[in-house]
Order: structure tokens, then C-alpha cells, then sequence
């Protein structure tokens, strides 16, 4: 019955409106209101599948579709399996050193590859059932050897290298949850997905956390900025502050924020990469007097731009500025503008007057500011991760799938609001921030 009813709270978004009730009670209640400042952080959601080597995951999905066509039509399974397929795909794979090194487990894959290219010819003959070639496990297979097969030029089934595999974002880790993928972000490496929390953080309310989003663990942080701002507008819950990690800033989101919303978007400081800046007395970009209404630029040492036109950098827009090569050449403070010995200096800028002077007034060069900006109030330092007692009921997924993820992680948070709550109208002042028991010690013998 408990399955039956998370499966109808993971169609469309039926669990995000138990949430949307909740907030809605809260603001009527006076706890929770608009405007104030709000901070968003995700972390990483291990799937509730088995971690897989590639050679567990070929095996393993053979196994799932002989077990699914078995159940579906075992008569028509059965002139197909082989005398040795009972000892191959008879119980879990589990795969431990392959003797042979690399050109064992090719050998092994290649078997596999074999065997599950035999069903998958079998499935979709012309007098095949139909039903057979669409259960899902039989589908799953036929991905996963695209996947990691090829035919070579002699016609046989060969084994990918593990170079020529399609990105992580499109592979399947294993066949029991395709939508859970392999990820890597700074010195974590899981499968799984990415949870995004934002949570109200003002001083005369209780926490409450206001939006959840759940995606796949490759979906960059910063894919989910607009989205946030959109359904907080929408709950009418935006904040006037909202404050993140560098992962979700940049100049044209800072500015879609403000303009739309009237968001101030605040976030760390992002240095300045270019060895101008690192180097400390070089000309960074800022360094530089940008004429947007004639398209010209003024160098440290007053020369004029003499190209002013577009560019594109790995899809993204930009204006790029050159300048003239034989003033470059000759002048005196080119050791602090360029490194190049033959190539005048150039500058690669953000596309409208609004993104570069969002860009140079929040700190993403390293030369200091001494005019306004819509975000001088940046940078702040990094918000912590959405509080919670139990950061295992958000970092480990306890159902297959995406959308079964998703509605854990609202309950969660209806849980954890449910908490901080009945603490605020119990004792208000700790829900800021528990104590530590060795804290309060400390407190207490500072005022004894
Ligand atoms: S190298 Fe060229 S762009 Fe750089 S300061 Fe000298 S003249 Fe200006």
C-alpha cells in the first residue's frame, strides 16, 4: 500500500504540492514570508542500486532481461539459452579479478556481447511477440550494449574501450535505475543524483525549507538557478537576497535575478584566472576603460581598440577587443598586458554593457572596485548546507528512479520543516542554530 501511494506522489508533481500546502499554511500563520533571504545548496544522492564495474553491468543486464522474458514467455526464451548460460546468468554477477588481465575481461565482455546480441536478434525476428522486444529489461539491454559495443569492420561484436564510451550522462550505471548516473564534483565521485535545497535563513523566523529540486547527478548547479528563482516567484516566496555558492553565480544569471525578480543574487568570489591577474601588477580586464555606445576600449596605457566584434567561446557569446599590433609591440608595459611576443593584446567580453560591469563590480577580477553595482554588496561567504538531522535521509536514495527520489527528498523536507517548527513555537531562539554541549560548557564558564 506505502508503494502504491509513493508511486502516485511521484506522477507529475503531486508531492511538491504538499509542500506548496505547507508553505501556504505557514505563510498564513505569519512563520514563513517573502523578501527576506534565502540560501540554496545541493548535495550529491547516492542511487539505491548496486555499484557496478562495467563487466558487472553487461552481465548483470543479460541477467535482468532473461529474468523479465523468462516471467513474460518462457517458452519462447527457452529454445534460445544455452547449456551454459544457468552458470553465467543463474544468480547475481558478481565479478571479482578476471584471469587473463584486460584481454580476459575483453573476452568475457565480448561473451556477454554474444549472448545478449543473440536475444536481442531473437526479440525483434518477424515472428517474434511484438510485447517482448518493449518489456523495459529487454529495452535497457539493447541501450547498454549501443553502449559499450560495436561491430567492427570483420562483422563481429567488439567491446568498447573505455575512451570510446558516450558520456557519462547518457550510460546507464545499472539496469535496475537508468535514471541514476555517474558524477564527479571536486573530490567526490558517486551514481546516483543531485539534490538542490533552499531554505529561508532570516533571524525572526524559524529555517524553513522552501524548494526542493532532485536531478540527475551530471546537471551542473547553475542549470538550476533560473528554475529556483522562477518557482519561488511563482509560490510567491522569492527572496530579495539569495545567497549561493559559486556554482550557481554568473554575470547573466546576477542579472536575469534582478531584472525578473528583482532578486539580488550573492555568492562567493570567483578569482580572476587569467595570469594577468594572478600575477597581481598585471592588466587584468578591468584594467580597461570599455566605450560600449562607440564599441571601443581604452588600454592602461591609452590606446584605442581597433576591433570590436563578435566571438564564440564553447558556445557562449562574447565581444572580442583587439588591439593595434604595432603600439602593442613597442610599448613599454606590454610585460604586464600580454605574454604572447608576436600577437597584439585582445580581450574576450561579455556580450551587453550590463553583464561586464555585473562581472567587474562582483569581484571576479582581482583588482579593486571603487564604484556601485546592483551586487556590491557581495561577495559572502559560502552558505552552509541546509540544515538537517539526518543528512543519510538526503544523500542516499532509498527508491529506484528519479521521480521516487524527488518525492523522498519532499517528504524530507516536510519532516525537517515540521521539526524546526514545532522547535521555533517551543523555544524560538534555538532553532537558529543548536548548540553543542561543549559549546554551551564553554558559554557557561565564560559567564561564571
Ligand atoms: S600592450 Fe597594448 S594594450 Fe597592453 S598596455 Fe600596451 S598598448 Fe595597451
Amino acid at each position: 500500500m506505502l508503494c502504491e501511494f509513493r508511486a502516485r506522489l511521484a506522477e507529475g508533481d503531486a508531492a511538491d504540492r504538499l509542500l506548496t500546502v505547507m508553505l501556504e499554511r505557514l505563510v498564513e500563520a505569519g512563520l514563513l514570508k517573502s523578501g527576506g533571504r534565502q540560501r540554496t545548496d545541493a548535495t550529491h544522492v547516492l542511487a539505491a542500486v548496486r555499484t557496478l564495474s562495467r563487466l558487472e553491468l553487461a552481465g548483470e543486464t543479460m541477467r535482468a532481461a532473461l529474468e523479465e522474458l523468462a516471467e513474460a514467455d518462457g517458452d519462447w526464451l527457452l529454445p534460445l539459452i544455452e547449456p551454459e548460460w544457468d552458470k553465467r546468468y543463474g544468480r547475481k554477477i558478481e565479478i571479482g579479478k578476471v584471469p587473463g588481465g584486460k584481454a580476459g575481461v575483453t573476452a568475457l565482455a565480448e561473451t556477454f556481447g554474444r549472448d545478449g546480441q543473440k536475444i536481442l536478434a531473437a526479440a525483434w525476428a518477424w515472428d517474434a511477440p511484438p510485447r517482448l522486444r518493449v518489456l523495459p529489461q529487454v529495452e535497457i539491454l539493447r541501450q547498454v550494449w549501443v553502449h559499450h559495443y560495436y561491430w567492427d569492420a570483420a562483422g563481429h561484436l567488439r567491446w568498447r574501450d573505455g575512451h570510446a564510451l558516450p558520456p557519462a550522462s547518457l550510460r546507464f550505471d545499472s539496469p535496475y535505475d537508468t535514471d541514476a548516473h555517474y558524477c564527479v564534483k571536486r573530490d567526490t565521485a558517486w551514481s546516483g543524483y543531485r539534490v538542490h535545497l533552499t531554505e529561508t535563513c532570516d533571524s525572526d523566523r524559524p529555517d524553513t525549507v522552501v524548494h526542493v529540486a532532485t536531478t540527475t547527478a551530471p546537471v551542473q548547479d547553475g542549470e538550476l538557478t533560473e528554475r529556483i528563482h522562477d518557482d519561488l516567484a511563482e509560490a510567491r516566496l522569492a527572496p530579495a537576497e539569495h545567497v549561493v555558492d559559486a556554482a550557481y553565480i554568473a554575470p547573466a544569471r546576477i542579472e536575469r535575478a534582478l531584472r525578473v525578480h528583482g532578486i539580488t543574487l550573492l555568492g562567493p568570489v570567483v578569482p580572476d584566472h587569467s595570469h594577468q591577474a594572478k600575477s597581481g601588477g598585471g592588466f587584468d580586464k578591468s584594467a580597461f576603460t570599455v566605450d560600449w555606445d562607440n564599441e571601443q576600449a581604452t588600454c592602461p596605457s591609452g590606446q584605442l581598440s581597433r576591433n570590436w566584434g563578435p566571438l564564440l567561446i564553447n558556445g557562449h557569446d562574447y565581444i572580442q577587443v583587439r588591439f593595434d599590433k604595432i603600439t602593442c609591440l613597442a610599448c613599454t608595459d606590454r610585460p604586464q598586458c600580454t605574454t604572447s611576443a608576436t600577437r597584439p593584446r585582445a580581450l574576450a567580453l561579455l556580450p551587453t554593457r550590463e553583464l561586464h560591469e555585473i562581472q567587474t563590480a562582483t569581484g571576479w577580477t582581482s583588482r579593486p572596485r571603487t564604484g556601485s553595482g546592483a551586487t556590491r554588496s557581495g561577495p559572502v561567504s559560502r552558505p552552509p548546507s541546509p540544515r538537517t538531522s539526518a543528512p543519510a535521509a538526503w544523500r542516499r536514495s532509498r527508491y529506484r528512479g528519479l521521480a521516487r527520489t524527488h518525492v523522498q527528498h519532499v517528504l524530507t523536507a516536510l519532516a525537517c520543516n515540521l521539526t524546526r517548527i514545532a522547535d521555533w513555537i517551543t523555544e524560538p531562539m534555538t532553532t537558529r542554530r543548536r548548540s553543542t554541549r561543549f559549546h554551551a560548557l564553554c558559554t557557561a564558564t565564560a559567564h561564571a
